[in-house]
């Protein structure tokens, strides 16, 4: 996962997009694109290597700054630029098939939620009650249980020992220009753009 996120000599790079900013639409506009990953996401970098330098965590990795960071300045960009990272490598403008996790995931799924409508109307539902800004995770603990975790701020599933699967992120910024105040229904199209593949690769199997 940290690999995600390339670190050089001027500190911390952007995560490439690897689809053009419009290829999302019209579950997520491209002005929605260009704001949220070209402005948010660069203003989370940015602040990310300027709290960064000149401290005791300057040079440690993106994972080991959210692990040992106080709450602070420095936690909260490091735990956004690695859900924003996250977040955006987990969609597709090429959804395969019927647009379901494929078997391994689909096992876990079954498993720990029972089905995977189940799965949707849960996050659905945490996403719905999560008050203000924030995250809701699949994730995945360290015994291999999924869960949802819903994470404020610039929280993140690390922080709970958990390994992120698949975020919704419920931060105005991520859908008011397309959706405005309809979070339930921006959440609901997300489904249509998930890149399973790429969220079973993150399972610990
Ligand atoms: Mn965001």
């Amino acid at each position: 996962m940290s690999n995600l996120v390339k670190e050089n000599r001027t500190g911390f790079q952007m995560p490439v997009l690897i689809y053009p900013t419009g290829a999302l639409a019209p579950v997520i506009s491209q002005a929605t694109m260009e704001m949220h990953y070209g402005k948010h996401l660069q203003t989370y970098v940015d602040n990310l290597n300027k709290f960064v330098t000149g401290t005791d965590f300057e040079g440690l990795t993106l994972r080991e700054i959210i692990m040992q960071a106080p709450p602070g300045p420095l936690l909260n960009n490091a735990g956004q630029v690695l859900n924003h990272s996250l977040y955006f490598e987990q969609f597709t403008p090429n959804p395969q098939g019927n647009n379901t996790p494929g078997h391994n995931l689909k096992e876990f799924i079954h498993f720990d939620f029972g089905n995977f409508e189940t799965l949707k109307k849960k996050m659905e539902e945490a996403a719905a009650s999560l008050f203000g800004s924030g995250w809701v995770w699949l994730a995945q603990e360290e015994s291999g249980k999924l869960g949802i975790v819903s994470c404020p701020n610039g929280d993140t599933p690390l922080r709970h020992r958990m390994t992120p699967l698949y975020g919704i992120d419920v931060w105005e910024h991520a859908y008011y220009l397309d959706y405005q105040n309809r979070r339930a229904e921006h959440v609901k199209r997300l489904w249509e753009i998930v890149d399973w593949e790429m969220v079973e690769s993150r399972l610990d199997i």
